[in-house]
């Protein structure tokens, strides 16, 4: 409580306030919240739009806090990067979803593998380690680096000087995929498109949101129908986010995007089930 006089405390928001401590107390209780295997991570499939098939999935952290239960990313991965933890936290989420992809591999039988894509925050892009450890972990797990895809923010490489692509240039000379996460939400330039190593837009969810009426506003469709023509005339494959409806599944269909992700096809989910789910597709 706040007892000096002036009304400037009256102004005081008890909530905000509790934020403040929480954020604080997540901030400090990450180190050992890493160290007691405290993150687990959910696996969501990425489904072709041609046949509905389940290539893959995207792997997303979570935190199994002690006191306030399961934490989504947005809660403690900016706080992360603030402290630099996100560079242990990061590597774990790379190595322990590449195992879960080689232990696929190895019950998927002769089905194709599945591909995995793991998230990279930009202070992993600077970290100079990042080029050996994914090396590293692809070998420890026996998963070739086709099957990985590793997504970048927009926002992450603009203005990205050579220094900071030489590392993605390097993992994709390997085979890696480097996908252009939430394309569309910064300033798009597309002419930089050309300078980077990228093989995959993944085309925001805001997007996927004007897709929701059937048929959808036109200038919407006119602009992904764009974007699709630019991605495919740079060997850049298409991947939707955030699909939640068969309609908008549809017209992305349509409109020539390659792949797509969201609760119409399932929720971020344990790793049996995506595996369920990949089996019961390739045996029909
Ligand atoms: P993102 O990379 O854009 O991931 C997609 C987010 O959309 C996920 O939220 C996912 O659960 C959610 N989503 C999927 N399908 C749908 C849908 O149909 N509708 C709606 N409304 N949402 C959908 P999540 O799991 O909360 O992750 C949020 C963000 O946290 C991610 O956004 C990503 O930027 C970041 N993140 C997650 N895991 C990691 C990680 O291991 N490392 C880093 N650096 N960032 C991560
Ligand atoms: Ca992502
Ligand atoms: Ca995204
Ligand atoms: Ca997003």
């Amino acid at each position: 409580a706040k007892s000096a006089g002036g009304n400037r405390f009256e102004l005081a928001d008890p909530e905000a306030d509790a934020r403040a401590i929480t954020r604080h107390g997540l901030t400090t209780a990450l180190p050992a919240a890493l160290d007691r295997g405290e993150f687990f991570i959910e696996y969501q499939p990425l489904v072709h739009l041609g046949d509905g098939s389940v290539r893959g999935a995207e792997a997303l952290v979570r935190w199994l806090h002690p006191q306030h239960g399961v934490l989504g990313p947005d809660r403690f991965i900016p706080l992360a990067e603030h402290t630099g933890l996100i560079v242990p936290l990061g590597r774990w989420v790379l190595e322990e979803s590449v195992r879960q992809a080689g232990e696929w591999r190895e019950r998927g039988g002769d089905t194709d593998p599945l591909r995995i894509n793991v998230n990279l925050s930009p202070c992993q892009l600077t970290h100079p380690g990042l080029v050996q450890d994914t090396v590293d972990i692809l070998e420890r797990a026996g998963v070739a680096p086709e099957a990985l895809c590793l997504e970048v923010t927009e926002s992450a490489l603009i203005g990205a000087d050579d220094d900071l692509l030489k590392p993605l240039r390097r993992l994709a000379e390997m085979g890696v995929d480097i996908a252009l996460d939430d394309f569309g939400t910064g300033y798009s330039n597309l002419a930089n498109l050309r300078r980077l190593p990228v093989s995959v837009l993944k085309l925001d969810r805001s997007f996927t949101q004007g897709m929701q009426q059937f048929p959808a506003d036109p200038v919407d469709l006119k602009i992904v129908e764009g974007i699709v023509s630019l991605a495919h005339s740079l060997n850049l494959a298409v991947t939707v986010e955030g699909v939640e409806t068969g309609a908008q599944a549809e017209q992305l269909r349509i409109l020539g995007c390659d792949t797509a992700q969201g609760w119409y096809y399932a929720r971020p989910g344990p790793p049996d089930r995506l595996h369920e789910l990949a089996l019961v597709d390739a045996t029909g």
